[in-house]
Order: structure tokens, then sequence, then C-alpha cells
């Protein structure tokens, strides 16, 4: 059965990738779906996210990775997918995504909606969050992937360097020691 994972990911984060990853053990195929909305003005272009989504999931066979618009119903049955994959942090996700399944099955009763819950250590996290620690200078090397961190540093590096990162480690991407080319904007 194809499910699909549709989000903004504006970036990816830990929480969307753990959440990528059991839903891979549970569907036959997953597919990641970047909507694009132009109502928002995101950080990261699509382009730029679905690389980053790709980057994140080389070790998954079963996961794809794609963008759409308009209906997500309509996008998940194009694409022959029984499943919306949603994941559920708080009381305030419930309320919205409970909103939304049902809306989306007054659009088409064939789909529904699984909702996995978050794994306790990405229970704070969203795209958002980390967002705003990189804007202000803090490390977000435990909330991304590696390059996902080098990514936002640089969207922020061009106004400010990130001076004070919390977790230092050498073994992680430190975007004061990141090459010049990397810290090109
Ligand atoms: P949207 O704009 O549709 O909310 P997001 O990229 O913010 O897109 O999230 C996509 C999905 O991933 C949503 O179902 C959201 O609840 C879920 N999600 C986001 N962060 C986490 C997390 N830390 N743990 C579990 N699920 C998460």
């Amino acid at each position: 059965m194809i499910a699909i994972y549709p989000g903004s990911f504006d970036p990816i984060t830990l929480g969307h990738l753990d959440i990528i990853e059991r839903g891979s053990q549970l569907f036959s195929q997953i597919i990641v779906a970047v909507l694009r909305n132009p109502n928002k003005t995101p950080l990261f272009s699509v382009q730029q996210r679905l690389e980053q989504i790709r980057q994140s999931t080389t070790h998954l066979d079963n996961v794809e990775v794609d963008a759409f618009e308009g209906l997500t119903v309509e996008y998940a049955t194009r694409s022959k997918a029984k499943v919306l994959l949603r994941g559920l942090r708080a009381i305030s996700d419930f309320e919205v995504e409970l909103q939304m399944a049902h809306t989306n099955k007054t659009l088409s009763t064939e789909i529904e909606t699984v909702f996995l819950a978050t794994s306790n250590e990405y229970s704070f996290l969203s795209s958002s969050v980390v967002k705003e620690i990189a804007r202000f200078g803090g490390s977000i090397n435990h909330l991304v992937p590696p390059h996902v961190a080098l990514d936002t540093y640089k969207c922020f590096t061009h106004n400010q360097t990130v001076s004070n990162p919390i977790r230092t480690d050498t073994t992680e991407v430190n975007p004061l020691n990141s090459s010049p080319s990397n810290r090109e904007m």
C-alpha cells in the first residue's frame, strides 16, 4: 500500500525523518510530497527542499520524493496512494490534523489518514523552531540532518555569523568550520 507524507518540510527535521523511517516499515512505498503553497513565503525553494529530503532518505529504498500543488487527496489519487501519513506532536496538532482528516474524507472516501505519534525526543521539534534557533545563532546540529543544518546556516550567515553554537562537537557540522565555498550564499 502506497502512503503520501505531505507537508511543507521547510526544512525537513529529524522529527519528519523519524516519521518517514517508521512509515517506511509500515507501507510498501512512501511518497514524501512537498506542497507548493503560493500563500507561504518559505525559507527554501521547493527544489532545495526536494534535494534536502532526497539526501536525507537515500538509506530508504521505498521512499520517493515529489512536489505537488492543489488538493492533497487529488494528488494521492493520481499517485494511487490509499493513505495520507501525518505526524502528531501535541494536542494543538491534533485539532488541526483531525479537522484536515475529516475535510479530506469529505473529498475522497477512498483515502484514509493515518497518524503516527512523534517519538518522545522530537515532540517539541518543528521547522519553525529550527529556523528560529538558526536565526539567532544557535546550533541546530541535533535537530536536522547535517546537510540541512549547513543549508540553514548559510541562509542566515549573510547577516550574522553563528557565533555561539550550543553544541560544538567536532564530529558535527559547525558552520564556523565549514569551507569558505560552503559559506557562500
Ligand atoms: P505542514 O505545513 O503540512 O504542517 P510540516 O512540514 O510542518 O507541514 O509537517 C508535515 C507533517 O509532519 C505534519 O503532519 C506534522 O504534524 C508532522 N511533523 C512535523 N514535525 C514533527 C515531529 N517533530 N514529530 C512528528 N511529526 C511531525
